[in-house]
């Protein structure tokens, strides 16, 4: 009976420290860590949740991706080599390039310089590629030529680079022959603006894009096709989530977004990267600035409150930069 007793003693001791310890692993008071900001709300039905523990999303192919990532976008070869370096030693784990940035070598450079000096490896990483339209004809060939430009025997995630009605299907089809034969993990799609578009594609093959990699920034905010694409469990993904070279300053100097920087003492890069992750915006900043990569990677000792958010949703203007 005593022995039962002091057991008894012992093991709500250890439960407490166990507690304890957790707490102290969790963020700190005054830096709120919300769990999961992006649960899907009634309107996201079977949107994939963010789980900010993690850093993750896990994908409708039931990979897990991390959230935020580095665009490569109009970087030299030099530039990716290096940005990809300093972005993986400063903590980012998703990297997104192209067949048509022309920079996908330097990419797999720049990867593997890390994983030589211990930072990473290879499995750490998600890199993701796009399939040019150009190659839709032969999908099979783009697949193999990325994978040998990367220098790696997997893809985490090809899509496809834009719509094209003429062969998309016929290159998505290449992709899931891809992952069939185990050279992609996940597969999606980049530039579908129209439901009945992204629809097309979907009706006329068998897996469900895991992504789609659209124009969305906070004048943009793509609530129509997010609320469209939860019925897969596609997930989207931010390109110009800054606004895109040219056009930062307009985000970074809106009044909205510069008050709220100054309400948590970060920049408006970081509220901006911020309100994508806690809207369940997967997002890739580019950048060749070590400087950049490594605030752009320091998003995780703040959140914006739901007022915040609240503001910033109200910023949507439904005005693109690009015209591509
Ligand atoms: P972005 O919105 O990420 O903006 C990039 C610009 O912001 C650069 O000029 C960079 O110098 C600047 N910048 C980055 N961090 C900064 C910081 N902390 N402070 C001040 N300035 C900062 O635009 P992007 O790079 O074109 O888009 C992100 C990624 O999306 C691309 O790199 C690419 O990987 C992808 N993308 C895809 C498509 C597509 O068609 N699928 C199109 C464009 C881009």
């Amino acid at each position: 009976m005593k022995t039962k007793g002091m057991l008894a003693i012992v093991l709500s001791l250890c439960l407490l420290l166990a507690g304890c310890a957790q707490n102290q692993n969790s963020a700190p008071q005054s830096s709120p860590e919300p769990k999961n900001t992006a649960a899907p709300s009634a309107d996201l039905k079977g949107y994939p949740a963010f789980d900010f523990e993690q850093k993750t999303v896990t994908l409708n192919s039931g990979h897990a991706m991390p959230m935020l990532g580095l665009g490569t976008y109009a970087l030299s070869d030099s530039e990716a080599e290096n940005s990809v370096y300093w972005a993986l030693k400063a903590g980012f784990r998703l990297i997104d390039t192209a067949k048509i940035y022309g920079n996908e070598a330097a990419v797999g450079r720049g990867l593997k310089r890390a994983v030589n000096e211990g930072i990473v490896t290879r499995e750490e990483v998600f890199i993701t590629t796009k399939m040019w339209t150009s190659d839709y004809h032969d999908g099979d060939a783009a697949i193999d030529a990325s994978l040998e430009r990367l220098g790696v025997d997997y893809i985490d995630l090809m899509i496809l680079h834009h719509s094209q009605p003429a062969d998309d299907v016929n290159a998505y089809q290449a992709l899931e022959r891809g992952v069939k034969a185990g050279k992609l993990r996940s597969i999606g799609l980049s530039n579908y603006y129209e439901p009945d578009d992204f629809d097309r594609v979907v009706k006329a093959t068998s897996i469900k894009p895991a992504l789609l990699q659209n124009e969305t920034h906070p004048y943009h905010q793509s609530g129509e096709m997010k609320k469209h694409i939860a019925q897969y469990g596609t997930v989207l993904e931010s390109w110009f989530p800054l606004g895109g070279r040219g056009n930062t300053q307009t985000l970074f100097n809106d009044s909205t977004i510069s008050q709220i920087a100054k309400a948590h003492g970060v920049s408006s890069a970081q509220v901006i990267i911020r309100w994508h992750l806690q809207a369940g915006n997967i997002c890739i900043p580019g950048s060749s600035s070590e400087r950049h990569i490594q605030e752009n990677y320091n998003v995780w000792q703040f959140a914006l409150t739901e007022e915040e958010m609240a503001q910033m949703s109200n910023l949507e203007r439904d005005e693109r930069f690009a015209n591509f």
